[in-house]
Formats: structure tokens, sequence, C-alpha cells
């Protein structure tokens, strides 16, 4: 199927809607989910403030696929615990959302050109539960996680947010889960921000709001800063999916923007229409 008719099939299946916002969020430490920190609360304010989305669709750092982008269509996704050496507590946390198998399916043409295919493997990892636990504590919005293609360069994670772009007009919120900094090994904890985290983070927010967006894929540009804040980019690149689906029409706000642990950008930002 081509994507335009990929298009035109989604306008058939989901009403229209008022243009809903783009989010990305820093979700940073696991304990997050069931700690009270800043962040969290900040993130039970977000979702009481967001317009109730049809669906979500979900693309978070921690689920990483090679030389295909992946769309799960489950029914019910199943809550991943993706992370080792933490409390009980943290594995029996649930987030009993159900997926939207049909949408995930129209997704999978529109991302026709980014060898996108349906898989029934995944569910939600922790980049996804432990953020929309907060933002929809009920579980009561149908969600779904797209991967991420490590084969493919920056630029394709904007041109991917491009294509997803439509969904906003159907009612879909698009949510990045990742760091705009994440070094895990320059990590301390109680550590104050590193210079080149505080200095990555700063160029980062400067050309979202220019709209820079090519000079934040720009991998030769960045240099070794990206390499400093990103020793791999799994975490960055979801930043890029939800910059790829603003446009210029779009007001920005940024939020919770804070260096963690020395190294780990906990800045938050979300594309509203105007
Ligand atoms: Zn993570």
């Amino acid at each position: 199927m081509s994507s335009a008719q990929a298009l035109r099939d989604l306008h058939d299946s989901l009403p229209g809607s008022d243009r809903m916002p783009l989010v990305f969020l820093g979700h940073g430490s696991p304990m997050n989910a069931i700690e009270d920190t800043g962040f969290s609360r900040a993130w039970t304010q977000l979702g009481r403030s967001l317009p109730r989305p049809q669906a979500i669709l979900v693309v978070s750092a921690h689920w990483m696929t090679r030389g295909s982008t992946l769309v799960n269509v489950s029914e019910m996704p199943r809550t991943i615990h993706d992370f080792s050496g933490f409390p009980d507590a943290l594995y029996s946390e649930q987030y009993p959302a159900h997926g939207a198998p049909a949408l995930a399916r129209d997704v999978v043409a529109l991302l026709a050109s980014h060898r996108a295919a349906e898989d029934d493997t995944w569910g939600l990892d922790h980049g996804a539960w432990t953020v929309l636990k907060f933002l929809y504590p009920e579980a009561d919005v149908p969600v779904f996680q797209i991967s991420i293609d490590m084969t493919q360069d920056l630029p394709c994670q904007l041109e991917i947010g491009e294509a997803l772009s439509a969904l906003r007009d159907r009612g879909v919120l698009i949510l990045g889960s990742g760091n705009v900094v994440h070094n895990l090994r320059a990590m301390q904890f109680g550590g104050a921000p590193l210079d080149f985290a505080v200095e990555f983070d700063t160029l980062f927010a400067d050309r979202l709001i220019e709209r820079d967006f090519s000079g934040l894929a720009d991998r030769q540009g960045l240099g070794g800063l990206l390499t400093m804040a990103h020793p791999t980019v799994d975490h960055y690149l979801p930043a890029l999916t939800i910059a790829g689906a603003s446009d210029a029409k779009d007001s920005l706000t940024f939020m919770t923007d804070e260096i963690d642990l020395g190294s780990v950008s906990m800045r938050s930002f979300m594309f509203h229409a105007a």
C-alpha cells in the first residue's frame, strides 16, 4: 500500500480531531515510576493538562531494532520490566492498557518507506510505562509502541516523525521517551551537572527553538559533543521523532529542564498547535 493510500484509510478509520500536541519526556531512572519525584509530579500535572487522546503512539529509547521499524500490534501489550538490579516493587508494576492493533497496522502502512513491519512480541517497555503511569493512571487510553531502527542515522528519525504527523489530526498523541543527554558512564549519584551535559542540553534547546532540526541531526556537525552526550544515540532518537512531527505553527514549551545524576538531562518538551 502506498503511504498516500494509507493516509486515506486512516482518515476513514479514525474521526478527525483538534490537532494533538506532541510530547517528549526525559524518563531517566526507572525509580521515577515508584518514587514521588519532581519528575513524576510533573508528568501527573501534564497528564491532567493534555486533551484526551483516542490512542497513544510511543517511541521509546528502549525498543531498538536493526533493519526495520517495528510496530506493535498486540491487543494487550505486556508490561516489560527491562532493567535489572532494582527493588522488587518495580517488578510488580503493571500498566494494563489495551493496544490499538487496527491503528498500529495503519502506521505500518504509513511507514512503508521505512521498512515498517508488524510485531506482536514487544509490549510496553519502561521508557513507556514508567511515564504513562503518571500521564494516564487509569491505563484507559489504548497505547502501542514503534521501534527505533538503529541501522539508520539521525535524519531518518526526523522523517519518521514527519510521516507520523498526520496522526495528530486523528486524535493520536505521539509520545517520545528518551533523554536529551544520556551518558551512563559519566553518571554520578548526587553529582553536579557536567559541563558537556549542560553544553549539549543548551545547544539542543536552542536549536529546537530555532527549528534547526537538520542541525540536531547532523552527526558530523555535532561532533565530539554528541558522542559525549550520547555514547549511543538510542535515548536521543525519540526527541528527533517528536521534532520531525512538529510544524512551524506549533508553539514549543519546555518542562523539567534539569540535569540529573550529572549526565542525564531530564529536559522534556511539548509542541502544541497554536
Ligand atoms: Zn532509558
